[in-house]
């Protein structure tokens, strides 16, 4: 018996949002509009995408004794998070500093400040949480040996599911675990670094899946996604929309496709629902403030 569906080792930031009407290149100022403040980061997001879909979710993550950590707690709890892994300590929240350009386009730079001191003993004085979790997921924003941890920490026939965003190379034992490894273009390209040898995302995913993942995502924006695993590669349609803003739509497609493996769909049918879900946030300003309910993902 599980309590949670998901638990979500990962980040908290404040995000602060501006809207501009170009991004600036190196060594350019731009002006933009009014700065909006906004819970984020990789980790929170994608538990309160979770739960807003109505997964039991809990978060493992580190934010800081201010008010954006304060801002962070109170909106995993308004979304049904249950927020006894997010602990408050001396470093403050981490921040990312975002710009949005009119066709929904961002640039993110990241402070992670608490999110580096979410460290392995961190993971290792939460055992209760992993064992009590249908499903683990993590991304890079906080330290890589954290994350090494959480894969030597998972409950026995644990699933694990990891985005490596921002992207690094990672570790054989990491990889070995993840099921799937879900990427877009970018993380993909990184992760195969030389071995990125053709443009057909259809090649990355076997590509990536050779380096030892038991299954691969690779999401496409407005295309949707790619499925692997040792069956083969399979695309999975995306839902055509009006995008307004694409923050925070790979962590809401990896809450989504997380929660509907752990309720047993294969790893296609997670994705398409996946792909509902990041559609359906990008028709939405923010990152937390536009994730679905489950009610609103069956409308589209
Ligand atoms: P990331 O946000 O990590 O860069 P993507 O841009 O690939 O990831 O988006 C993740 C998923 O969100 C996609 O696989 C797709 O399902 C959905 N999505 C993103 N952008 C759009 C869009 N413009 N129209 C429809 N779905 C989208």
């Amino acid at each position: 018996m599980y309590d949670y569906d998901l638990l979500v080792v990962g980040s908290a930031n404040a995000d602060l949002v501006i809207d501009v009407e170009r991004r600036p290149a190196a060594g350019e100022t731009v002006l933009g509009g009014d700065l909006a403040v906004h819970p984020g980061g990789k980790g929170a997001n994608q538990a309160v995408a979770a739960a807003r879909l109505g997964a039991g979710t809990a978060l493992l993550a580190r934010v800081g004794d201010d008010g954006h950590g304060r801002l962070l707690i109170d909106s995993l709890r308004a979304a049904g998070v249950d927020t006894v892994g997010v602990l408050v300590g001396r470093d403050p929240t981490g921040v990312a500093l975002i710009t949005v350009d009119p066709s929904g386009d961002n640039s993110i730079v990241v402070s992670p400040g608490a999110n580096s001191r979410l460290l392995p003993a961190d993971v290792r004085a939460a055992t209760s949480l992993f064992h009590a979790s249908r499903v683990v997921s993590a991304q890079l924003e906080i330290p890589l040996e954290t994350v090494v941890e959480v894969v030597r920490n998972l409950a026995p026939g644990g699933r694990f599911v990891l985005n490596p965003s921002p992207p690094r190379e990672l570790p054989a034992e990491v990889l070995a675990a993840c099921d799937p490894l879900i990427v877009n273009e970018h993380e993909a390209r990184v992760i195969l670094g030389a071995a990125c040898v053709s443009e057909d995302p259809a090649d990355w995913a076997r590509l990536l899946l050779a380096k030892g993942p038991r299954s691969v995502v690779v999401t496409l924006g407005a295309e949707g996604a790619l499925v692997g695993d040792a069956s083969g590669v399979t695309r999975v349609p995306s839902v055509a929309v009006d995008a307004v803003d694409t923050t925070g739509a790979g962590d809401a497609f990896t809450a989504a496709l997380a929660w509907k493996l752990g309720a047993g769909a294969a790893l296609a049918e997670a994705a398409a629902y996946a792909a509902r879900v990041g559609a359906a946030a990008v028709t939405r300003r923010g990152a937390q403030e536009s994730y679905p309910t489950a009610a609103e993902v069956d409308a589209l």
